[in-house]
């Protein structure tokens, strides 16, 4: 497998990529928005808008947010909840992530949001959920997937939770279309990303893999057969940025 450009075995890249998170967890958020000078924020709002309004009528909405790390995901789709007159109130959002110090971030920005409530951590790996077949109304991941090992494995498991009818969303680093942005963008990554981890947060290599396993990931079409293989239809994706990022999605029928 690839851990950023160097190859690991596969059973060890996930053993990597939790180090990686354990050390970034405490300015995960921070350097986010340097990283990405804020354009992260756009992107998942954009994501969480493409998910639609879920709507309950009287009974429960579940949505899993895999790889949800400090919760950035989940307290977006209750704030787009909250005003909305179709929704009464009943929506149960579970965060799940392979590392409990992500997870830690998360529940802290969650009790201070107050949505303690509406909001379950669960420490898991995305290869194989916790939770029995048919439960979950959406899935979604965030710059997730492409830290996963095994990531047909991941998409199969995110078939087999969600209910009939549900819908898959995955954001994602994806590859610039055209060549002159592409040239810039990974100019940008290659150069400032390890150097902005070093000086901010004291750890260039965790930042250096993060670049790596941008450049070293599906492209969209490759990503979308996987996705379409793991069972789902009307599947498809969405640029933004012209491939900077790529949202892709599919439902269970
Ligand atoms: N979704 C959040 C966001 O958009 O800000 C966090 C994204 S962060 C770049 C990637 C997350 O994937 C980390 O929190 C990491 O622990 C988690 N992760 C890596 N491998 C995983 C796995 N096999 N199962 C579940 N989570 C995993």
């Amino acid at each position: 497998a690839n851990f950023g450009f160097k190859k690991v075995k596969l059973e060890e890249k996930q053993e990597h990529v939790n180090q990686v998170f354990h050390n970034v967890a405490n300015n995960y958020d921070l350097m986010n928005d340097l990283m990405s000078v804020g354009l992260h924020r756009c992107w998942k709002n954009s994501f969480v808008e493409e998910l639609g309004y879920l709507k309950n009528g009287d009974s429960q909405i579940r949505v899993l947010d895999v790889a949800g790390g400090t919760g950035d995901i989940a307290f977006r789709i209750l704030e787009k909840h909250k005003g909305n007159n179709l929704f009464n109130g009943n929506l149960k959002i579970t965060v799940l992530d392979i590392n409990q110090s992500m997870l830690d971030v998360g529940q802290k920005r969650a009790n201070e949001l107050g949505y303690q409530n509406q909001i379950d951590f669960v420490c898991a790996n995305a290869e194989e959920l916790p939770f029995e077949a048919n439960t979950f109304d959406a899935y979604t991941i965030a710059f997730g997937i492409r830290n996963v090992p095994r990531i047909p494995k991941a998409i199969g498991e995110a078939h087999r939770v969600l209910k009939q009818g549900g819908k898959f969303q995955c954001l994602e680093f994806s590859k610039v279309q055209n060549p002159v942005l592409s040239f810039f963008n990974q100019f940008y990554q290659f150069n400032f990303i390890p150097t902005m981890g070093q000086f901010v947060a004291n750890d260039r290599n965790s930042y250096q893999y993060l670049v790596e396993s941008i450049e070293k990931f599906h492209s969209q079409q490759d990503l979308l057969k996987i996705v379409e293989e793991a069972g789902f239809r009307y599947a498809g994706f969405k640029n933004y940025m012209d491939g900077v990022v790529a949202v892709h999605f599919g439902f269970k029928l």
